[in-house]
C-alpha cells in the first residue's frame, strides 16, 4: 500500500541523514517481523535508531511538521504488526540502554532490556525487579504498559519517568502523576515518549534475590510456550476470570489459523508455530473472542497492540 508523503521519499531519507549525521541510523523498507518477538510484520518505510536526546526531538519535530506517522517501538515484544508493515518511521530508542546505580536508585534508558536491569539490580543486591527477569520488554515499554508478573508491577518500583511530551518539551513524572492502573500508564493517553527512567528499590540479599529470578524463570519455562514466537498473553486478565482458562474451557486449546495457534502449553499465548502471517494471527484472535463471548459471556480484550492495521489499538 503506497502512501503519498509530502516530499519524495529521497529527500525525506536526507533530511534525517540531516538530523542523525549517521546513515546506518536510518533504514528503509526494513522488515518488522525481525524486531519483533511474534517474527511477524512487513516492511517500514523509514526506521530510524538515534543516539541522542536532541535527535529524538528533532525527528517527532519533524515528522509532525511533514505529517508523516511515526511509532517508538522497543523490543517489539507486545506487538503484532500487519503484513503490510508501516507507511511511516519507525523510531528505536535501542542505543538508549545505559543503566545505573547509585544507593537504592537505579536509572535506565528507554531501550534497555528490562531483564538486564532485573539482572543489574541483582548486582547491586538490590530487591523490588525480581518479578520483571523474564519480561522481554523495554524500559520504554513496560513503563508504558506498567508490567507486571508474579504480583509484582512496574508501577511499584517506578520512582519517575523522563517524557518526551506531545507539545515536543522534555518533562520528568512522578509516580503518580503517571496514573498506573493494571497494563495502564496515562503515557497511553498523553502519547509520551519514556526516555528514561528511575526505580526506588531496597538493599536485600543477593542469593534470595538471584533464587526468586530463578525460580520464576524456571516456572515460565515450564509453563509458557517460550520455545516458539508470541507476544506473551494475548489477552489482558477479564475481571474475575483467567483469559487462559476461559480460552481452554471454550475448547480452543491448539485451535489454528494457518501457521498461528492457541499454545497447547498455556492458552492464553498465541503462537506462531509456522510461519504465520499477522492476518491469520487477526483472525485467531477475533474468532476466540467471538467464542468466549459466545460460550461465557467475557468479553476478551487484547493485551497486544496493533501497529499498520485500518483500526488498530495504538498511537499515531
Ligand atoms: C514470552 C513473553 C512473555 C511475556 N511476559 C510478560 C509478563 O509477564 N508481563 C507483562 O506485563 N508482559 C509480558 N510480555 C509482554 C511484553 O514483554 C511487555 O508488554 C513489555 O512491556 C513490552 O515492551 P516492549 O519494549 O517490547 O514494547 P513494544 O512491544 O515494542 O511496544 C509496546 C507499546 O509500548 C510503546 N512503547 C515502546 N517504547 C516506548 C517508549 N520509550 N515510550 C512510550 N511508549 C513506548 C509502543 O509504542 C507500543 O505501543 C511478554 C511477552 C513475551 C513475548
Amino acid at each position: 500500500m503506497a502512501l503519498t508523503y509530502q516530499k519524495p521519499n529521497d529527500e525525506i531519507a536526507q533530511d534525517f541523514l540531516n538530523i542523525i549525521k549517521k546513515s546506518e541510523h536510518i533504514k528503509r523498507q526494513e522488515p518488522l517481523a525481525g524486531h519483533t518477538t511474534f517474527r511477524i510484520g512487513g516492511p517500514a518505510d523509514f526506521f530510524l535508531t538515534p543516539e541522542k536526546e536532541e535527535e529524538v526531538t528533532a525527528i517527532v519535530a519533524y515528522c509532525k511538521q511533514q505529517q508523516l506517522p511515526y511509532f517508538f517501538l522497543g523490543n517489539g515484544s507486545n506487538l503484532l504488526v500487519s503484513d503490510d508493515g508501516w507507511r511511516g518511521v519507525i523510531i528505536s530508542l535501542k542505543h538508549f540502554r545505559k543503566i545505573s546505580a547509585e544507593e537504592e536508585i537505579m536509572t535506565a534508558g528507554a531501550g534497555a532490556l528490562l531483564s538486564a536491569l532485573a539482572s543489574k539490580a541483582a548486582d547491586h543486591a538490590l530487591a523490588g525487579l525480581e518479578f520483571a527477569a523474564g519480561i522481554p520488554g523495554t524500559i520504554g515499554g513496560a513503563v508504558m504498559m506498567n508490567a507486571g508478573a508474579y504480583g509484582g508491577e512496574i508501577c511499584q518500583v517506578l520512582k519517575s519517568a523522563r517524557v518526551l511530551c506531545e507539545d515536543g518539551t522534555i518533562r520528568t513524572y512522578s509516580n503518580e502523576e503517571l496514573s498506573f492502573g493494571y497494563r495502564y500508564s496515562s503515557l497511553k493517553e498523553s502519547h509520551g515518549i519514556v526516555l528514561s527512567a528511575e526505580f526506588a528499590l531496597k538493599k536485600g540479599n543477593q542469593e534470595e534475590i538471584r533464587a526468586k529470578m530463578a525460580d520464576y524463570n524456571t516456572r515460565r519455562r515450564e509453563k509458557q510456550p517460550l520455545e516458539y514466537p508470541s507476544a506473551g498473553s494475548t489477552f489482558k486478565r477479564p475481571e474475575g476470570y483467567f483469559a487462559g482458562k476461559l480460552i481452554e474451557d471454550a475448547g480452543l486449546k491448539g485451535y489454528r489459523v494457518g501457521g498461528m495457534e492457541v499454545s497447547e502449553k498455556h492458552s492464553g499465548f498465541v503462537i506462531n508455530k509456522n510461519h504465520g502471517t499477522a492476518e491469520e494471527a487477526r483472525k485467531l484472535i477475533s474468532d476466540v473472542q467471538t467464542v468466549v463471548l459466545e460460550k461465557f459471556g467475557v468479553r476478551l480484550e487484547p493485551e497486544i497492540r496493533f501497529l499498520g492495521f485500518t483500526e488498530d489499538n495504538n498511537r499515531k
